[in-house]
């Protein structure tokens, strides 16, 4: 069932800035997505992560759909070594062979902030996180966070409370209810809520939010809180029965909206 939350624990409205007068495109943030089996999911996340950061590079993709993005066919772990990722994202499309999961060992072995989604989350092992030098966020639907963490007899809230301050990440817990969770206790419910939402690719497109937004240095509880606040005012911005793939051009006015 939907959460019951206090007024303290409502997402606040997302707030944004316009990029500074001497901004370029490095100092915006450069987010790394890596892509896999199924790229359209990656770029789907590349394309919304472009609405936020300064430079995408998408990794491991063969897409020629995206002009604004640098698209780098082949890449190693040594590619995400590059001082200038503010953020690197992975999951969306991913699969789940030996590719996956050499792709997501050296997703965790960066000291870049982390956003992990979809078919990353099947292969990770959380307590992986603990040492990592940077911020993690991971953005589970609620499948993806039972597999995780259990299931439970405590509120969404609480579950995903203990998650975030069990694992020493930032918690998105997705659904109709979205809770987000830092790993110091502070936890957030989500009440702008579209259901229309609640169709395939559109975690996707949350994740690639994200992960602009740690790009250009956000706290990761605030990176996340205003991920999700912005993703739903895009999706109610797109009206009904839209695409996931239709998201990122209404993030421009969603975006615009939070300056
Ligand atoms: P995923 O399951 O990874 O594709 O992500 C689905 C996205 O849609 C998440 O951001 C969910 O929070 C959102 N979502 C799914 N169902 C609903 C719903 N009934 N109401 C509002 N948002 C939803
Ligand atoms: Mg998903």
């Amino acid at each position: 069932g939907v959460a019951a939350a206090g007024d303290d624990a409502v997402l606040p409205h997302a707030a944004l800035s316009v990029p500074a007068t001497d901004a370029h495109k490095y100092s915006r943030g450069m987010v790394a997505i890596v892509a896999g089996r199924m790229p359209g999911a990656a770029a789907m996340a590349a394309e919304a992560a472009a609405r936020l950061a300064g430079y995408v590079l998408l990794l491991g993709s063969a897409t020629d759909r995206l002009p604004h993005a640098v698209v780098r066919r082949r890449w190693s772990a040594e590619t995400l070594a590059d001082p200038r990722i503010g953020a690197v994202v992975i999951g969306p499309g991913l699969g789940r062979d030996d590719d996956a999961r050499a792709k997501l060992d050296a997703a965790l072995a960066t000291d870049r902030p982390l956003v992990i989604d979809g078919d990353a989350l099947h292969l990770l092992d959380p307590a992986r996180l603990r040492g990592r030098g940077a911020a993690t966020v991971l953005t589970p639907h609620g499948g993806e966070f039972a597999a995780l963490f259990g299931d439970g007899e405590a509120s969404r809230i609480e579950r995903a409370r203990a998650a975030a301050v069990g694992c020493g990440a930032t918690v998105v817990m997705k659904g109709a209810d979205t809770v987000v969770a830092h790993a110091d206790g502070r936890t957030r419910v989500a009440m702008h809520r579209v259901s229309w939402l609640a169709s395939a690719g559109t975690g996707d497109v949350l994740a690639g939010i994200v992960g602009g937004l740690l790009s250009g240095g956000r706290d990761p509880f605030d990176a996340a809180g205003d991920a999700v606040w912005l993703h739903t005012e895009a999706a109610r911005r797109a009206g009904s029965a839209f695409l996931a793939d239709d998201l990122p051009d209404h993030l421009t006015g969603a975006i615009a909206a939070c300056l």
